[in-house]
């Protein structure tokens, strides 16, 4: 029986440290229990503030124990494309900090408190799709270098085989400082550490409005209403139409996993000998990795844009591993699962407030070490601490005007990137 929760679930043990009353005030309300809200929570807490933490769902929900698991910098814009859009001081920040800061900020922070998560710095193998893109990506990594101390390499199509089993690519990028967690104990540490450090953590309660008041905020939650001198909202692709400014800024596209049953004994070394994260350049963007017990395959993909039956997408992502690692068509799935990743039209995240309440959200797609990182910078600049500056300040969190409230376009998006799926696999047949 294919089982449709995460398979990190598995490990993600319930959240049983929940206060019995809200209280009706407090310095800061943190809306959203992930990544974001965690680490914002954590700060917030570790300087003394009082500080509330909600969450809609049980804590970690969303996006943050559904995911990957992969943790690494970088972002979807090329350096030339950040620096038309914010100019050329703001596009290295940006890049310094995508790339740099952030890893080692979330890296930082699962050592200090001692969160037990299986991160391992294993390395990112990005599998390249065709020889021109190898040799793109190789232009690319040479103009990086002179930028940034990137600890990168190329791996040439002849020495693929010692990093992974498949001849599917056309060589790759090893990001070797990048790594992987199991996503349900990074969100249970981090919570727990907020919850150590004095947040008071209460799922089950979703904020349902947010309004000034006096020279704070009104929370309204079913459990009652709390009064904060300061309101953060970390809800990114969960993002719910009550908060419309910020609902018609972020796009909830679905990305979806599955998990194998355990490997037949040695097709662990057959297919990951180098047991790096892995992702791939073609628009598909498969992302595939280990198990953290070494006995598992699990990969995501495009399946859809929207939600679709677990059933539909497991289908799709079987075809996926089968095409990457002919080696697993014997193999049953045990597990098929979706979450909301948090779209923004420019593609990046940003700390930012509408009418007074604080924002941190856009990941667009990766989030594990962003996540944690710009709740800590929000919270810090929420604190008027100049620690929490960072350029993704300055990014822009754009609507259109045909985005209201839900997202009709995703499923008409993704028929345009099943054409471009089409292309992909004429471009590597020629
Ligand atoms: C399937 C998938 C795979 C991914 N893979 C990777 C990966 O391998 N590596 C990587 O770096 N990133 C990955 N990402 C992205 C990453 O998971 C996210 O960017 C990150 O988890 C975002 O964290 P967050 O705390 O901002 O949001 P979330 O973890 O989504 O949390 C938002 C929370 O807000 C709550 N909420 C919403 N509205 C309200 C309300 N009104 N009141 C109270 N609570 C509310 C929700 O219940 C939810 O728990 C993936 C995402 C998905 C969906």
């Amino acid at each position: 029986m294919l089982k449709s929760d995460p398979y990190w679930w598995e490990d993600f043990a319930a959240f049983e440290d929940q206060p019995a009353d809200l209280p009706t005030d407090c310095d800061v309300v943190v809306v959203g229990a992930g990544l974001t809200g965690c680490s914002a929570a954590l700060t917030f807490a570790k300087d003394g503030k009082s500080v509330v933490l909600l969450d809609a769902q049980r804590p970690g929900y969303g996006a943050s124990t559904r995911n990957g698991g992969m943790i690494g910098g970088g972002y979807r814009l090329s350096l030339d494309e950040m620096t038309e859009k914010y100019g050329s001081d703001t596009a290295h920040q940006l890049l310094r900090e995508s790339h740099i800061d952030s890893l080692a900020f979330a890296a930082a922070r699962i050592k200090e408190e001692g969160i037990d998560c299986d991160y391992q710095q294993y390395g990112r193998f990005r599998g390249q799709w065709n020889k021109a893109e190898y040799d793109e990506t190789a232009r690319g990594l040479d103009n990086l270098r002179k930028l940034l101390p990137v600890n990168i390499d190329m791996v040439p199509p002849e020495k693929q085989k010692t990093e992974i089993g498949s001849t599917l690519y056309s060589g790759g990028m090893l990001l070797h400082d990048h790594g992987g967690v199991h996503p349900g104990k990074y969100l249970n540490g981090m919570l727990k550490a907020a919850v150590r450090a004095g947040a008071q953590v209460f799922g089950e309660t979703a904020a349902t409005e947010v309004v000034a008041a006096g020279s704070g905020f009104a929370v309204t939650t079913p459990r009652g209403v709390i009064r904060a001198g300061a309101v953060l909202m970390a809800t990114n692709g969960y993002t719910t139409a009550q908060f419309a400014e910020l609902k018609r800024r972020m796009i909830p596209v679905s990305s979806f996993l599955i998990a194998t049953e355990e490997l037949p004994t040695g097709m662990a070394d057959e297919l990951m000998p180098g047991r790096r994260m892995c992702v791939e350049t073609r628009n598909r963007h498969c992302y595939f990795r280990l198990s953290p017990d070494g006995k598992r395959l699990v990969l995501g993909g495009r399946a859809a844009m929207n939600k679709v039956p677990s059933a539909r997408s497991a289908q799709v992502l079987r075809g996926l591993l089968h095409e990457i690692f002919p080696q697993t068509r014997s193999l049953s799935l045990t597990h098929s699962w979706t979450g909301q990743t948090g779209f923004s039209f420019s593609f990046m995240p940003q700390i930012s407030t509408f009418d007074g309440v604080w924002h941190a959200m856009g990941y667009s797609g990766s989030g594990n070490a962003m996540a944690p990182y710009l709740g800590h910078k929000a919270a810090l600049q929420m604190m008027g601490d100049p620690a929490g500056e960072t350029a993704f300040s300055k990014t822009t969190l754009e609507t259109r005007f045909w985005y209201r409230k839900e997202p009709w376009f995703l499923p008409f998006a993704h028929w345009l990137y099943r054409f471009k799926d089409l292309r992909d696999d004429r471009v590597r047949a020629k």
